[in-house]
């Protein structure tokens, strides 16, 4: 049984699916119009960490996890103009980097990944929807979501009105019924990317995405929504209102969000300019493995500081996993450890399980976490020192094969006082770090 926290409820909740056969999990994904930063892995690492474990309880088929591109929006017209390019230039190369750069941290693609300038149609026809239920009204080539409009608006993040529009920072325009009111269509100048629409040539709202995206793929009502914190107003809020006044329908039974990662007392962000990225990261030689890890060690929900400390001491850890799983095959995930997932995602309890593992049961384990992914001895060889040992090994074997023993021993006892234990085998010789 997994339990889960809900946001919406504000507790932890036995997570029960409404069809355990086809469950549905929606991630709001990129905005591509830059590389990606550490604080926006961490989502995609928690959530594919938390489609792991329901396709180890439920079945492999049992899971559709959707994950969105928003591929038009003003940061990426604005990012298109300065280049002088197209903006699909822009979304593509980004979209790209996104990819190779979460598949790094050992990120599998999700099942479905809407593209919201392929889903025009699905957007406006719930707009229309929208409109003709008295949910919003078109004025100046706009479309606004009438917030008033609905009683339980608010429900999610539990603000009362005026922090709702003071936390929106909205756009006081005059066209607007209500200040809280937000944009579902809005105009694009000549120029500017658009499409045709029932209110003149324009561009979606980014809410009102994944909504449309939302039914459109995986039903009225779906099991997990996902996201950072920062998502859960207005972004989710308006998700919620726009899609239960469309049908009717609560939009999602569990309402799951990270917590920001640190950098010192400030959250890591593109706006403060103080970002750490997995390609500058994964350029400096550390492995993806290492930065999953470390994107893991903290609870989902908390705060995580990210420091050198941190990856350094990943690093260690999972250098040692290597040693105490060796080349064993995966056996067993250990009950203690899928406990500690089965509880809300307690990585950092789940991590200090697996310290005291080892073998097929460690292997297994870690697995679940998309952790030791790799074999023992491709782990190590990525080692730093590596081409100094595989030289002295090297010279060893030749000084074997001229049956010079004494300075093969003496290579062996030199690497060994380094902590490098060699090991010989019908493929030659590896290596290990003690
Ligand atoms: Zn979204």
């Amino acid at each position: 049984m997994i339990r889960l926290h809900d946001t919406l409820t504000r507790e932890k909740r036995e997570f029960v699916p409404l069809n355990p056969e086809r469950i549905t999990m929606y991630v709001c994904g990129p905005t591509v119009y830059g590389r990606a930063h550490i604080g926006n892995a961490r989502p995609a690492v928690v959530f594919d960490t938390l489609a792991r474990l329901i396709r180890h309880e439920f079945g492999d088929d049992s899971l559709v996890y959707a994950r969105n591109v928003t591929d038009v929006d003003d940061k990426i017209i604005a990012a298109a103009e300065a280049e002088g390019i197209d903006p699909s230039v822009i979304t593509d190369r980004y979209e790209r980097h996104y990819l190779e750069d979460m598949r790094a941290l050992g990120v599998r693609d999700p099942d479905l990944a809407p593209h919201a300038t392929q889903e025009i149609g699905p957007m406006t026809s719930m707009i229309e929807r929208l409109v003709e239920l008295g949910n919003a009204y078109a004025v100046e080539g706009h479309v606004l979501f009438s917030v008033p409009s609905d009683p339980d608006y608010g429900v999610l993040s539990k603000r009362d009105r005026d922090a709702m529009i003071a936390g929106a920072r909205v756009e006081v325009a005059p066209y607007k019924r209500d200040p809280a009111d937000f944009v579902l269509w809005k105009p694009s100048p000549e120029g500017v990317i658009g499409w045709d629409s029932p209110w003149g040539r324009g561009r979606p709202g980014w809410h009102v995405e994944c909504s449309a995206m939302i039914e459109r793929h995986l039903g009225e009502t779906i099991d997990i929504h996902g996201g950072g914190l920062d998502l859960i107003f207005p972004h989710h809020e308006n998700e919620i209102a726009q899609s239960r006044s469309a049908h009717g329908a609560p939009l999602a039974r569990y309402w799951v969000h990270n917590g920001f990662v640190d950098m010192g007392a400030e959250k890591m962000s593109k706006s403060l300019g103080n970002i750490v990225t997995p390609s500058e990261l994964l350029a400096e030689g550390h492995k993806g493995e290492t930065l999953r890890l470390a994107l893991l060690s903290a609870h989902y929900r908390s705060p995580l500081p990210w420091t050198d400390a941190l990856v350094e001491q990943s690093k260690t850890l999972l250098d040692r996993f290597y040693r105490a799983a060796g080349d064993s095959l995966p056996g067993q995930v250990d009950e203690a450890f899928l406990q500690a997932l089965r509880d809300d995602l307690n990585t950092p309890l789940a991590l200090s399980r697996l310290s005291s593992l080892d073998g097929g049961t460690l292997k297994a384990s870690a697995a679940l976490l998309g952790l030791l992914q790799v074999s023992a001895v491709e782990w190590f060889q990525g080692d730093t020192d590596a081409p100094a040992i595989e030289q002295r090994i090297a010279d060893r074997t030749e000084a074997k094969k001229s049956r010079d023993f004494a300075t093969a021993d003496r290579i062996r006892d030199e690497l060994k006082a380094e902590g490098i234990i060699l090991e010989d085998g019908p493929g030659g010789t590896t290596w290990r770090r003690e």
